[in-house]
């Protein structure tokens, strides 16, 4: 796009440095993220500043990449350089969002603004699905939707597009209204609103009255008939709405299984049969039909589309693959914005070298075939992707062939053709269009194991590392910990996270992990806390720093630097306050400085000790007084050496509870996992790990029968037993069975009967409609391994590091 100079620095009040810019100059993109590998010369870049993260730290790094247009609000932060143009503003968002909203009012096409609690991106990814045949639409790309999302999202719209499909979330009052004049709706969509995401807002009716504000120049709106929504509508704009229980809505929804009956004015107006019977898909479509009506749609199209509805699937997922190779799930999208976003996770998942791309048709983007795969090879070059496996008829005609390209003109030409061998060592990321079903193509690729799987969620996990870091000052480092397998979850996806967080250091229990780290192409830091003497030789080839907490382990440490003619090898020494596991004693510590003093084989990086009780309000002076030893020991040791190194000593629960004491660093472990230590700390986490399966097999048994080993069960009454393959092989404590033990199907407690089996369990599911092949929760969001670990006396921390490595981790974003 060209943007008039002029124009922009008054709608923005921008004064420019540096480089003066000509009349318009030309941009391709905006960008706010300095880790996509798509910043270049015709990318305008805002420098945000947030909590934890300042975008003006990276424009060096982008000028070097040849960016040359930023909008920026600290200038003293920045280098003036020629040929670079600095647009300086007073705040670097606002900015962002009036400029989205000045590029909207270039466009004069019908706009839907979507917002509620519930449902949008399903709603805007169904009615594009819906309307497609008839317009071009630019649409919120996955669930692009927060105060950064909406503004980029509208900088998609371009000459070529009929009609905008926008989702837009909020989290508190007053956010609504930097959006609204982005987004300007011309036709207004809310979906569900429920009891979720409550806690930015005073009552249920304020962000009802909140979420309104999207449609405050909107003429008309359409949602659920609600008697605390119709009091929230502008008194400007017309309200058309559905339901399913009032029949004096404008479209009244009768349900009998998959059939729905529409009434209009109590009569029928037509039926449609949809393809799934749960409440919120339904709820999702009433909203998608009046949509259609509304948009003066013809009955058959609309009973023949929603018919054809499905699942959305919008989380990326990260899969392991057979032969080392790991598979990013993205089977059901092809829409061009997505794309770059699909090629950005890889970038950030990738675990292996080699990355591979499997991409089908491009349908519906507006652009002619020729110029979009033009854009599509751009894409592809830029991030250095090198196999591409291109399958559908037009992506084969006009993608260029570049080096390691492969094409096919069906899925089932690939199925047929491909030899498994053919992917060694590699991340594929394979995203097509629906139609393509390269769900069949994951299958194959994906390694086999049983259905038993526990899912992280890395939005989740990057929230959980958010809600610490915001307790910290700026300049305080963050060491995390991902020992046991990242705390059971699975160290390398997350350490790669973590690395894209740019946290300091990782932490490691053993010399081992912090390698299989090093393998995996991890950079940060890493701290071993138990090195082993035998392993000190590998620890300095893969860059490991140990922490030195005796004189016998610092001796033989420095024996093996001396052997590899080390100098200044990074160490962090541990001293001993109180929790008497590791460290260095107080009348050690003339001993320890002799020794430093003595060789430069060495250098200390940072000295910590640990608390031993930071979680417990109880021993508050045993803590103070523990970290009053820290100090006047690790001051010792620093004025005897005249050296400045880190200091630290809060965990998890230091960091909520003792926060002045931070110091230079902390080290957080459990809080990244989801689990604090009281309710509210809890509820400023989100749950990161889910454990789950599938039922294998139901059946009913009569009253007198018993299930399990040892009969421990007896039915008082028939009763219906579902099997579960999970046991304690896969690191269910076997006492849960016998202290309350449960699962969750259908949101539903099914208790567990009998005793826990090696490899399966049986529930008791009278009371639930449920069949094989259903889920079954073992813990997740709605029964915290909190409640599992209360049940059998004993910690979280011991719930999620039993979890068996047999088990599958799968690994997504929201
Ligand atoms: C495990 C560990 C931590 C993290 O503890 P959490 O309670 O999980 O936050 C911090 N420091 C050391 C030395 C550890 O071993």
């Amino acid at each position: 796009m060209y943007i008039a100079t002029a124009n922009f620095c008054s709608s923005l009040q921008a004064e420019v440095l540096g480089e003066q810019v000509a009349e318009t100059f030309e941009i391709n993109r905006v960008s706010v993220d300095s880790r996509t590998l798509l910043n270049d010369p015709t990318t305008l870049f805002f420098a945000l500043v947030g909590q934890n993260h300042n975008g003006h730290a990276y424009i060096q790094e982008l000028i070097e990449l040849g960016v040359r247009y930023f909008v920026i609000s600290q200038p003293d932060r920045v280098k003036i350089q020629a040929g670079v143009t600095y647009f300086v503003v007073g705040d670097t968002l606002k900015a962002l969002q009036q400029a989205a909203a000045w590029h909207r009012k270039q466009f004069d096409i019908p706009v839907v603004g979507i917002t509620g609690s519930r449902g949008k991106t399903v709603v805007k990814e169904w009615l594009n699905y819906l309307l497609n045949t008839e317009y071009t639409i630019i649409k919120s790309p996955k669930s692009y939707n927060s105060q950064t999302g909406v503004p980029l999202s509208v900088f998609g719209m371009a000459e070529r597009h009929t009609l905008g499909l926008f989702e837009v979330g909020i989290s508190t009052v007053n956010e609504m209204q930097n959006l609204e004049p982005i987004v300007q709706p011309t036709l207004g969509i809310l979906t569900s609103i429920t009891g979720e995401h409550q806690e930015g807002f005073a009552s249920e009716y304020q962000k009802i009255k909140e979420k309104m504000a999207l449609f405050a120049h909107t003429s008309l709106i359409l949602g659920e008939k609600r008697t605390d929504i119709l009091e929230a509508i502008p008194p400007t704009a017309t309200y058309v709405s559905w339901s399913l229980t009032d029949t004096d809505a404008n479209l009244y929804g009768k349900v009998t299984g998959n059939v729905l009956e529409l009434c209009y004015n109590k009569e029928t107006f037509f039926v449609v049969e949809l393809p799934f019977t749960d409440e919120w898909s339904i709820k999702n479509s009433m909203t998608c039909i009046v949509a259609m009506l509304v948009l003066s749609y013809d009955i058959p199209i609309i009973q023949k589309r929603i018919k054809k509805l499905y699942a959305v699937e919008l989380r990326l997922q990260v899969k392991r693959g057979i032969n080392n190779c790991s598979i990013i799930d993205d089977a059901y999208s092809s829409d061009f914005q997505s794309l770059s976003i699909a090629l950005d996770f890889l970038e950030k998942h990738r675990s292996n070298k080699n990355k591979t791309v499997i991409l089908s048709d491009i349908f519906h983007s507006g652009l002619e075939p020729k110029a979009l795969y033009q854009q599509v090879n751009n894409l592809l070059k830029n991030y250095g992707i090198s196999k591409v496996i291109c399958i559908g008829e037009e992506i084969a005609r006009y993608t260029k062939d570049l080096p390691g390209m492969r094409f096919f003109f069906s899925t089932d030409e690939f199925l047929q053709k491909i030899a498994l061998d053919d992917f060694v060592d590699e991340t594929i990321l394979v995203k097509g269009a629906r139609g393509f079903r390269f769900d069949k193509i994951v299958s194959l690729l994906e390694e086999k194991t049983h259905e038993t799987i526990l899912e992280v969620n890395l939005t989740a996990l990057r929230h959980n590392l958010n809600f610490y870091r915001a307790r910290l000052k700026p300049a305080t480092k963050t060491m995390v910990m991902v020992k046991a397998f990242g705390y059971g979850n699975g160290s390398v996806d997350i350490a790669k996270l973590l690395e894209h967080e740019k946290v300091n250091y990782l932490g490691v229990a053993f010399a081992d992990e912090g390698i299989a780290l090093r393998k995996a192409g991890i950079k940060t830091n890493i701290i071993v806390m138990n090195p082993e003497i035998s392993a000190f030789s590998a620890m300095i080839a893969y860059d490991l720093e140990p922490e030195i907490y005796s004189m016998r382990e610092l001796r033989a440490f420095l024996q093996v630097v001396r052997e590899k003619n080390g100098y200044q090898y990074p160490i962090h020494i541990k001293v001993e306050t109180g929790m008497h596991r590791h460290g260095f004693l107080t009348s050690e510590l003339e001993e320890l400085i002799g020794v430093l003093k003595s060789t430069n084989g060495v250098e200390v990086k940072s000295i910590f000790s640990h608390l031993s009780s930071s979680d417990m309000e109880v021993y508050r002076d045993f803590t103070l007084g523990q970290i009053e030893l820290f100090k006047q020991n690790s001051t010792y040791i620093k004025e005897q050496l005249g050296i400045q190194p880190l200091l630290h000593i809060l965990n998890t629960s230091g960091i909520y509870n003792f926060a002045a004491y931070q110091m230079d660093m902390v080290r957080l472990g459990i809080g990244l996992y989801g689990i604090g230590n009281d309710q509210e700390e809890m509820k400023g986490l989100r749950n990161v790990s889910t454990l789950k399966t599938r039922i294998m097999q139901v059946k009913e048994i009569e009253e007198a029968e018993s299930v399990g080993y040892g009969r421990r069960f007896r039915a008082e009454q028939p009763t219906k037993i579902a099997t579960v393959p999970i046991g304690y092989a896969d690191g269910i404590h076997r006492v849960w069975g016998s202290n309350g033990g449960y699962v969750l199907i259908q949101h539903q407690k099914a208790p567990i009967t009998g005793s826990i089996c090696m490899d399966m369990l049986m529930v008791d599911v009278s009371a639930i409609n449920c069949k094989e092949g259903d889920e079954v929760i073992i813990f997740g969001e709605d029964l915290p391994t909190t409640v599992l670990a209360e049940a059998i006396h004993t910690i979280p921390y011991e719930i999620l590091t039993s979890v068996s490595q047999r088990v599958k981790r799968i690994f997504f974003e929201e």
